[in-house]
């Protein structure tokens, strides 16, 4: 066994959701082992024959997940190896635990429950070295991977030119950390602060503080504010008696006795050393009270790491920049989509962009666009070598480097990429109008300033944006498979109902193939839209899933049959329409045609008390008969929709349409012969009628964040926000009015802004004169006067406001749901309402 784990040291690791450590690459899939992991929403050994197929050889699996079908499967990769284990994240936990006890170096390792990320990317910047100065050569974790996957994967990126290691560790649960720390095994902690973050994990907070310690068990130094005394109170409670050789370095900006005491003055720090005559003075790039807490952090930290003088600390502090970890998806010029990620470069960082771009399958040709890769320590043959290896492996038609030492590895990239010295010169030069449909990724280095590259390349419409955080998308989407798979019997296995979530209506508003994209990354079991020219359009974007078309015209038929999208049929006309094509189908195509032995998928709806669409119980018999008759349409599944699943006055309601569901299903079953997939529940469904939920359930707002039933709310994060910008402000007499009709008198002196937002662009015209409020810098600002087209105004004479400033219209800080209240709609309308003329921009935080 141990021979074994040694072997798999060296190697590449990967797993399903983070391909961390090493492209797949021809040239590297005999290296590279893949962990499978069961988790709690998704089973890593469903990607096994996928990679095999790919030529990966080695796999990691657990014991539990080999039912005998899954055994049965392994064995048709004759070549392949498998190595059977407990658990493959404690298997990874133990490898990267071993590959640290390789290095002598120095090691952060940083805690808290804020900051962590921050602190990690600034240090990094600090300590780096660069052509100018000496410094580190440091391996750190990528973005905010920081959990029990993310820490040994992170930690396996250490290699011998590295001269220092950074890497943050989160948890959110009792007993956590004790396998983070083996696998860090810090020599200098840093615990950044304590917040209520993560608090239900935990009994008390002095809880949370004593397992976050554990990080620090065997290191030599130990640096943390005095000013939060619960943390001060632990570490010398707790910490001390285990690690009492620990150099404790404190800081504090509020004077209480500590190692270091700071005052601020402007921007102008000055930092006392205890028990020496030592004064500092520094100006700091940043005084907002969290960027001052996280500099603090890193300024005493170079200070015990004592490597430069005040003037380089000075130096490197004034090229500090601030760190964004958004990788942001936004509409370009020509057709084009951009994928903005210009806050790091490194091959890490590259890697996790290139996923990234290759999960957005919306325009065919892929092109990058990067700098020079500042990762010292690597000799530059070899980086640019595995540099051109990952794009090549990631299938990119079109590179692109930008920075002298990219330019003079151009060999190591296709023929027909292209290179520019800088930034500037790629600016001038470029040929902006051949960038065209394409999917374009613009990475880039701090010091190259891509955003300047963004910024040209990004299409610049009006104001007004409506950003989706598609990490909020996944959690809400987590968060329903989770209440899914729970089963109501606690001793049997958790369920397998199938999901099929609701893209209708541009996906509620989000946009469609981006959020198609994401199900599909994820696996959903079915989509499902409300005509064929949605369906169409997904298709196009590269969405291969199983897709249910709900209003399927007959005119469309042809369009269903090309891009394989499965009708809704709802009615005898439908049915037969649909049974009559489908046969001249077959019997034009003869012999190996769309229907055929297996029969064209189809989904009948049943009408249970809705009275909309769907065949009524009267119907069923003729529906059952005309199916006998006609073998070549396969119903894949029947459903029905309920009325006033979120609403507990409807009860006795929602259990009458159950029960004639199941009427229903159970006679077309005995004359089919066999059982197609039943499904009933939608969102507020699935909350509240559990027991109802068969074999698929239908998810649709609660996706986007809104949850309908109105139980769980605090369960789900808000997906979107729209936002728009303060076009003008002016000072309004009292007396005199704002806007069409000379609704909005004002009774008092007024600041008067104009936002750049109207009906036209989903703002409702009731929330005009004073019902709508928006968000400005931190308050509330109502509305005054009419609603406009393509403007709104309000008063934000309780505001501080600028021209330029934005303006939120709902998001985290302004609920839907409340918007919706006030104007006596529901968050649905809401959602749907925002034009498509307002732009889309998503966005993923960290991992
Ligand atoms: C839109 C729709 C859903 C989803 O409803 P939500 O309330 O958004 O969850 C489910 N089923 C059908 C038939 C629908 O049209």
């Amino acid at each position: 066994m141990l021979t074994k784990e040694f072997q798999l040291i060296n190697r590449q690791w990967f797993t399903d959701s983070r391909q961390v450590t090493g492209p797949v690459t021809d040239a590297r899939s005999a290296e590279a082992v893949f962990f499978a992991i069961q988790g709690e929403h998704h089973d890593g050994h469903a990607f096994i024959g996928d990679l095999y197929r790919k030529g990966i050889r080695q796999f990691v699996v657990e014991r539990s997940a080999l039912t005998p079908e899954r055994q049965h499967e392994l064995a048709t990769y004759p070549d392949a190896q498998f190595m059977e284990v407990e658990s493959s994240l404690h298997m990874l936990q133990t490898l990267a635990a071993e590959h640290r006890r390789q290095f002598r170096i120095p090691i952060i390792g940083i805690t808290g429950s804020n900051g962590k990320t921050i602190v990690k990317e600034w240090l990094a910047q600090l300590l780096e070295g660069s052509s100018s100065s000496d410094g580190f050569v440091v391996a750190k974790s990528p973005k905010s991977y920081n959990s029990q996957l993310g820490v040994p994967l992170s930690v396996h990126t250490l290699t011998e030119s590295d001269t220092l290691g950074i890497f943050e560790a989160g948890i959110s649960k009792a007993q956590e950390m004790q396998a983070l720390e083996a696998v860090i095994r810090p020599t200098i902690g840093i615990f950044t602060n304590i917040g209520t973050a993560h608090d239900e994990g935990f009994r008390t907070r002095k809880q949370k503080i004593a397992e976050k310690l554990r990080l620090f068990i065997h290191a030599n130094t130990l640096i943390y504010s005095v000013d939060y005394t619960d943390i001060d109170e632990e570490v010398n409670m707790l910490l001390k008696a285990i690690n009492p050789d620990m150099r404790l370095i404190t800081w504090s900006l509020t004077g209480q006795p500590a190692t270091y005491q700071g005052s601020l003055q402007g921007n102008r720090l000055s930092l006392q050393e205890k028990q020496r005559d030592n004064r500092l003075v520094l100006s700091l790039p940043f005084t907002d009270p969290a960027s001052l807490e996280n500099l603090m952090h890193c300024i005493v930290t170079m200070l015990a790491l004592r490597a430069w003088d005040t003037a380089e600390l000075q130096s490197r502090l004034n090229r500090l920049r601030p760190v964004s970890m958004r990788l942001e998806q936004k509409e370009g010029i020509n057709n084009c989509v951009l994928i903005d990620d210009s806050y790091n470069n490194d091959v890490v960082g590259l890697q996790l962009a290139l996923r990234f771009l290759n999960q957005q399958r919306t325009r065919s040709r892929r092109v990058v666009i990067l700098s020079d890769v500042l990762q010292s320590g690597q000799p530059e043959a070899d980086l640019y070598q595995q540099v051109g290896e990952i794009i090549r492996a990631h299938d990119v038609e079109q590179f692109i480097g930008v920075g002298p030492v990219v330019s003079q590895n151009a060999h190591f990239f296709a023929a027909n990429s292209q290179f520019y010295a800088t930034t500037d010169e790629f600016l001038t030069r470029f040929l902006f109008s051949d960038l065209r449909d394409s999917t374009v990724l613009v990475k880039g280095a701090r010091p190259f300033s891509f955003e300047r590259i963004v910024h040209r390349l990004e299409r610049k419409v009006h104001g007004t944006v409506l950003e989706i955080n598609l990490d909020a998308l996944t959690h809400n989407l987590n968060y329903y498979r989770e209440r899914i798979a729970r089963s109501e019997d606690a001793a049997s296995r958790p369920s397998d109902t199938k999901l099929m979530v609701m893209v209708k209506a541009f996906a509620y508003g989000s946009g469609s193939a981006e959020v198609a994209q994401l199900l599909q990354y994820h696996r959903v079991d079915y989509l499902a839209v409300a005509y064929a020219d949605e369906g169409v359009s997904l298709r196009q974007n590269g969405v291969d899933l199983p897709i249910m078309v709900m209003n399927p015209a007959p005119e469309t038929f042809a369009t269903l049959l090309e891009y394989k999208l499965e009708p809704e049929l709802y009615s005898l006309r439908m049915l037969r329409e649909w049974g009559s094509y489908i046969r001249e189908q077959s019997r034009s195509v003869a012999g190996e045609s769309a229907a055929g032995a297996t029969g064209y998928p189809v989904h009948l709806k049943i009408d249970t008390g809705m009275h909309r669409l769907g065949f009524v119980e009267s119907e069923i018999p003729t529906v059952a008969d005309y199916l006998i008759h006609n073998p070549a349409l396969r119903v894949a599944t029947v459903f029905s929709h309920l009325v006033g699943a979120d609403d507990a006055q409807f009860n006795t309601f929602t259990e009458t349409q159950y029960a004639c569901f199941i009427r229903n299903t159970t006679v077309l079953e005995s004359a089919l012969g066999y059982r197609p997939t039943r499904h009933l529940l939608n969102s507020a469904g699935i909350v509240r009628f559990p027991e109802y939920k068969l074999d698929m359930v239908r998810l649709g707002i609660g996706l986007y964040g809104v949850e309908a039933a109105q139980i769980d709310q605090a369960a789900l994060q808000p997906v979107g926000t729209l936002r728009t910008v303060i076009s003008q402000i002016k000072t309004v007499q009292a007396g005199e009015s704002v806007g069409y009709s000379r609704r909005g008198v004002l009774d008092h002196d007024a600041r008067i802004a104009t936002l750049a937002i109207g009906y036209a662009d989903g703002y409702d015209r009731r929330l005009g004169n004073g019902i709508g409020e928006v968000w400005v810098n931190g308050t509330r600002c109502p509305t005054v006067g009419n609603v406009c087209m393509d403007m709104t105004m309000i008063d934000v004479t309780a505001a501080s406001a600028s021209e330029g400033d934005e303006v939120i219209i709902f998001g985290p800080e302004l609920p839907i749901t409340g918007l919706a209240q006030r104007i006596g709609t529901i968050p649905y309308e809401i959602l749907t309402g925002v034009s498509e003329r307002v732009k889309r921009v998503f966005f993923k935080e960290g991992n």
